[in-house]
């Protein structure tokens, strides 16, 4: 089999981001072969993903085997390494590298879950992420709830996120897992004082409350909190999540496989975590591109519900009962006509 073009376009969501300058800004990456089957990924980087789709990853790919994944993202990440390694292109790459595991799939019939060794059709728990405490009505559907105070998240308003933090656990009751996500926004000092403070409220975790730079800084919090601390999901591919596993910095890992390099690194994300013994909890679980890995590869699964404007991606399993399965679809059995979305650019 062969490549014969590589296409990116940014598709609309309701409510979808306005603008292309965001990290959800998600694009649509089409691979067509000479055996007229086409995969399907999704990366992100808006407008420059697409370019850097366009231009350098299809200028590579093109006459290429599809097949040989590894050795493409090898290639892929090469190409871009002077400009690339973290952010845009490594973006752009995870579409890629997610439309090629889509072709795979359809290639020999089967669901991605198989490829990995799984079972489609399995039952997977659900946590549910709220940006308000406001929408933590009719709980008790998910396992869990995670408040996400990235809004309000200032060290300074510290005393107003722990009463919205005992008010989300009043509201969910005492069974949901409850997580409190800081969008990078306090310090190491904050940290430590907020954990203390929530502790009664049985915290799952403490979502990334440092810049993914401040590697120095989780060491110190590691030792200091009180609660977990989970983070990756602005980290990308698998080498800089290394010295996290090594070091053991976080003890839930979040890679975004839309982001982090795809599913080829998102599987040796896995790899790396489960021989140290860490959690993986991919974020976005619950949309289709990490579920699959998740049923295949996951011993403690549980996956986040998805953002609300990817409405384009058709096909996506519906939660039911706090509950979400993938199909048996070829690939990652998505439903969907591409010349019929519309764009955002
Ligand atoms: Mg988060």
């Amino acid at each position: 089999m062969q490549i014969t073009d590589i296409r990116a376009i940014q598709p609309a969501g309701n409510n979808s981001p306005p603008d292309w300058r965001t990290s959800l800004g998600q694009i649509l990456v089409a691979i067509d072969t000479d055996a007229g089957i086409t995969g399907y990924g999704v990366g992100g980087g808006g407008l420059a993903g697409q370019h850097v789709v366009k231009t350098v990853l299809r200028d590579l790919l093109l006459g290429r085997n599809p097949e040989e994944i590894s050795q493409l993202w090898g290639e892929m990440y090469q190409a871009t390494l002077a400009f690339g390694r973290k952010g845009i292109a490594i973006m752009a790459l995870s579409g890629v590298d997610l439309a090629l595991w889509d072709l795979q799939g359809k290639r020999e019939q089967q669901p991605v879950v198989e490829l990995l060794g799984g079972t489609p059709e399995i039952k997977i728990p659900t946590y549910h992420t709220v940006w308000s405490t406001e929408d933590l009505t009719a709980t008790g559907e998910h396992a869990g709830y995670k408040l996400h105070l990235g809004k309000v998240a200032a060290p300074e308003q510290r005393d107003l996120m722990v009463a919205s933090i005992e008010q989300a656990r009043n509201r969910i009751g005492n069974s949901p897992l409850l997580m409190v996500d800081a969008w990078m926004k306090w310090d190491i000092e904050s940290t430590i004082s907020i954990s203390q403070a929530i502790k009664p409220f049985q915290i799952e975790w403490i979502e990334e409350p440092l810049s993914p730079d401040d590697l120095a800084g989780y060491a110190v919090l590691k030792e200091k909190t009180e609660v977990p601390i989970a983070g990756g999901e602005h980290e990308f591919t698998s080498e800089a999540f290394r010295p996290l596993i090594e070091q053991k910095l976080h003890t839930v890992l979040q890679p975004d496989v839309n982001w982090c390099g795809g599913l080829t690194e998102l599987i040796r994300i896995y790899t790396m975590a489960k021989e140290a013994g860490l959690r993986v909890c991919p974020h976005r679980g619950c949309e289709i591109w990490a579920l699959h890995a998740i049923t295949a590869l996951d011993s403690q699964p549980l996956a986040e519900t998805g953002r609300p404007w990817m409405t384009w991606v058709k096909g996506q399993p519906d939660i039911r009962q706090g509950m979400i399965e993938v199909s048996d679809r070829p690939g990652f059995g998505l439903l969907f006509d591409e010349h019929h979305l519309q764009l955002v650019n």
